[in-house]
C-alpha cells in the first residue's frame, strides 16, 4: 500500500513525488514515456537550447562591427539535433536518479485510476491512499483539411533536415519562439495569425514592440488570416502548398502547428470514477488541488490554469507539503514572472496595463525604449523596451515588462522586488549598475502622459 501514487513524471509529479518521500511518505510514480515530460524533452528545456543555437547566425555578424571576422556559415542542423539529445538523455538520467534516491518506486507504464484508491499499471493494481494525476498536456492541431502534414512542437526536435521554408501557425508562445528560432537558423519563415497583434495575452506595448522588432528580424506575418487547407505537392524543397483564409498560397517545407495545449486525460480513468472536467477538458480542482473525489489530486498543466513548468512545480510542493505534513504555500497566480524566448525574448511580472487600468484608479506608467549599447557598434537594428506600471496611490510597483536580451534574467530579480512590495521610491533609489540595460528600471523618472 502506497501513500501517494503520482501519475506522469514530468516537472510537477516529480516534484511532488520526491518532496513527499522525504517528507516520509511511501511514493510510486508512474511514466509512460520519459522522466522529466514535456518540459525536459520536448519543451523549455530543448527548445532554449535550439534558441541558443539560432542566436548565433545574428551574433556572427554582430561580431563583425567589434573587429571580427567570420563567416558564420556552415551551420550543421544534425550536430545541433545530436548534441541537444546528448543533454537531454543526461537529464532524463538526473530525473530517474533523483526519484531513486528520494526512495520513490518506479513503474514504466501507463497508468489508469481504476477506484479512488487504486491505479493500475502494466496489469497491475497499486493501492494506494491518495492518487496524484500530473499527466500535462498535448499539442492540439484544429480540424484543418490536411492536418495530418501539420507538425507539433514535439516534432521540431526531431527533424532529419532543415526545411529552406517553413510557416507556423498561430501566434502564442511557441508560434513566436519557433519562428525565431527558424528564422535565426536560416529558414525563410512565415507565420499565419488568426488575429491582428501576436500574443494576446501580454501588454499592448509589448505585443506592438515584440510585433515590429519579429518584422524586423525578416518572419513574414500572415495576420488576420488562417490555414484552410495543407496540400502534399511534388517539390523538392515546397513539398506543401497551404490555401490561406485571405486567398493567398504558400509554397511550404514545413508547417508547424503551434495551436495550443490541451490537458491529457485519455485513458485515465476520469470519468468512470467520477472526476469532474470542465469544458476545455481540464481536470476541476479546489484551492488544494483536490478533484471532486478526496484522494484524487491534480496538478500542472492538466488542470489548465497556467501551463507553465514552476507554476507546476508550485503546485507540486503545494500538494506534497498539505498531505505529508509540511507547511502548504497558496500559488501567487497573479504575479506570475514569466517569459517567451522569442527574438527578442520578452519577460514580464504583474498585470497588463489594460488589466492595471480596470482595478487601479491612479495608475502610473512608466516607458522607455532604446538601442542597448551593444548594437550601436553592432549595426543590429534591434530594440529594447521597458515598461513599469506603479500604482499612483500607494506607489508600489505593480508590473514591469521588457523586451529585449535577457528579459527573463532581468525580471526574474524585479519580480522578487514587485513580489515583496517594493515602491517606485525604492526602485528609484536603487543604484542603477552601469552601463546595463537592466539599469533602466531604476532611471525611469517620468511617467508618461
Ligand atoms: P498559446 O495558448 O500560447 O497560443 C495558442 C495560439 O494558437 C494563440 O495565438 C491562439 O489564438 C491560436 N489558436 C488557438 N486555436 C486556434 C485555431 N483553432 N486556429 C488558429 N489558431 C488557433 O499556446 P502555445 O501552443 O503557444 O503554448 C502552450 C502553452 O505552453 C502556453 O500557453 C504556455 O503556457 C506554455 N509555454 C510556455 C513557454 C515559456 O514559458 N517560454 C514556451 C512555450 C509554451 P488566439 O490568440 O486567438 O487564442
Amino acid at each position: 500500500m502506497f501513500d501517494l501514487v503520482v501519475i506522469g513524471a514530468g516537472s510537477g509529479g516529480v516534484r511532488c513525488a520526491r518532496m513527499a518521500a522525504q517528507r516520509g511518505a511511501k511514493v510510486a510514480i508512474i511514466e509512460k514515456r520519459f522522466y522529466g515530460g514535456t518540459c525536459v524533452n520536448v519543451g523549455c528545456v530543448p527548445k532554449k537550447l535550439f534558441v541558443y543555437a539560432s542566436h548565433y547566425g545574428e551574433e556572427f555578424h554582430d561580431a563583425e562591427g567589434f573587429g571580427w571576422h567570420s563567416s558564420g556559415q556552415g551551420f550543421n542542423w544534425t550536430t545541433l539535433v545530436n548534441n541537444k539529445n546528448k543533454e537531454i538523455n543526461r537529464l532524463n538520467g538526473v530525473y530517474e536518479k533523483l526519484l531513486k534516491e528520494s526512495d520513490v518506486t518506479i513503474f514504466n507504464g501507463r497508468g489508469r485510476i481504476k477506484s479512488k484508491n487504486e491505479v493500475e499499471v502494466n496489469g497491475k493494481t497499486i493501492q494506494t491512499k491518495y492518487i496524484l494525476i500530473a499527466t500535462g498536456s498535448q499539442a492540439f492541431v484544429p480540424d484543418v483539411a490536411g492536418r495530418e502534414h501539420a507538425l507539433i512542437s514535439d516534432n521540431m526536435f526531431y527533424l532529419e533536415n532543415l526545411p529552406k521554408h517553413a510557416c507556423v501557425v498561430g501566434g502564442g508562445y511557441i508560434a513566436v519562439e519557433f519562428a525565431g528560432i527558424l528564422q535565426g537558423l536560416g529558414v525563410e519563415t512565415h507565420l499565419v495569425y488568426r488575429r491582428n497583434m501576436l500574443l494576446r495575452n501580454f501588454d499592448m506595448d509589448v505585443r506592438q514592440f515584440v510585433q515590429e522588432e519579429v518584422v524586423k528580424k525578416g518572419i513574414q506575418l500572415h495576420l488576420n488570416d488562417d490555414v484552410v487547407e495543407i496540400k502534399e505537392q511534388q517539390e523538392k524543397d515546397y513539398p506543401y502548398r497551404l490555401s490561406l483564409k485571405s486567398g493567398e498560397s504558400l509554397n511550404t517545407g514545413l508547417v508547424l502547428y503551434a495551436t495550443g495545449r490541451h490537458p491529457a486525460t485519455e485513458e485515465l480513468g476520469c470519468e468512470e470514477i467520477g472526476v469532474d472536467i470542465g469544458s476545455r477538458g481540464q481536470i476541476l480542482v479546489d484551492d488544494d488541488y483536490r478533484t471532486s473525489i478526496d484522494t484524487v489530486f491534480a496538478i500542472g498543466d492538466v488542470i489548465d490554469r497556467v501551463q507553465l513548468t514552476p507554476v507546476a512545480l508550485a503546485e507540486g510542493m503545494y500538494v506534497a507539503n498539505l498531505l505529508f505534513g509540511g507547511q502548504p504555500v497558496a500559488v501567487d497566480y497573479e504575479r506570475i514572472p514569466t517569459a517567451v524566448f522569442s527574438q527578442p525574448s520578452i519577460a514580464t511580472i504583474g498585470p497588463t496595463e489594460e488589466q492595471a487600468r480596470a482595478k487601479v484608479p491612479r495608475l502610473q506608467v512608466y516607458r522607455s525604449s532604446f538601442r542597448a549599447l551593444k548594437n550601436t557598434m553592432s549595426g543590429n537594428q534591434e530594440r529594447t523596451f521597458m515598461k513599469l506600471l506603479v500604482d499612483g496611490d500607494t506607489d508600489k510597483v505593480l508590473a514591469a515588462h521588457m523586451v529585449g536580451p535577457e528579459a527573463a534574467e532581468i525580471i526574474q530579480g524585479i519580480s522578487l522586488a514587485i513580489r515583496a512590495g517594493a515602491t517606485k521610491a525604492t526602485f528609484d533609489t536603487t543604484i542603477g549598475i552601469h552601463p546595463s540595460s537592466a539599469e533602466e528600471f531604476v532611471t525611469m523618472r517620468e511617467p508618461v502622459a
